[in-house]
């Protein structure tokens, strides 16, 4: 993270192919700082990308499982390039072919608030951050430790009355928090594979 803005992201993508944001200094400059998305992907295989702003960016993990209200279920959340605070509200179509080919949902937005009094790259840097989510779903305290590698995270709920060992989140709440929509209607308006869409939808 932090050490060339965007140029991953950039280098990845092909803009004159895929919707996705290029990222927009206006957009940057309108953030109050905390932003925190959760974005719903079928690409190759079903993921949740974590998303929490810092320094004028989306420093983004990937969730294979997706986030869980139970303390007890750590979740595996691989580091993946820092995207544009303009991507907080994409949704839409990435067409197959392309990086990260697939179906892309807003699961869930909203502000967080660092714990402690350390800065967030300092925080990172020690591979430990603990922060409480102001999301529609995603609410309480949460940590992110890094554990291994140069990029093996793990996102975890810490306990709190927002905690549950009974609710699965991603089953419960499947839906987009902006359009209300699931990830095959989506793809169908998009464009996309709509079966392939689907197999990310509960059923
Ligand atoms: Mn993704």
């Amino acid at each position: 993270m932090m050490r060339m803005p965007l140029g991953e992201y950039r280098k990845k993508r092909r803009f004159t192919k895929t919707p996705e944001p290029k990222g927009s200094p206006a957009v940057r400059r309108k953030s109050a700082g905390n932003l925190f998305v959760v974005q719903k992907h079928r690409a190759t295989a079903l993921h949740y990308d974590f998303r929490l702003e810092a320094n004028g960016v989306l420093v983004s993990w990937a969730v294979p499982k997706g986030p869980s209200l139970d303390p007890s279920q750590k979740r595996l959340a691989m580091a993946v390039e820092d995207h544009p605070l303009d991507y907080a509200r994409f949704e839409g179509t990435i067409p197959q072919g392309e990086y990260g080919g697939g179906t892309v949902m807003v699961w869930d937005i909203g502000t967080y608030d660092l714990e402690d009094d350390e800065d967030f790259a300092t925080a990172y840097k020690k591979g430990r951050l603990t922060f409480t989510l102001h999301g529609k779903k995603l609410k309480g305290r949460w940590s992110l430790v890094h554990t291994g590698g140069t990029r093996q995270w793990l996102l975890f709920k810490r306990t709190d009355r927002y905690a549950s060992k009974d609710v699965d989140i991603t089953v419960d709440k499947p839906r987009s928090v902006l359009t209300r929509r699931l990830l095959a209607t989506i793809a169908r308006e998009g464009g996309g594979d709509v079966e392939k869409a689907a197999s990310g939808d509960p059923h």
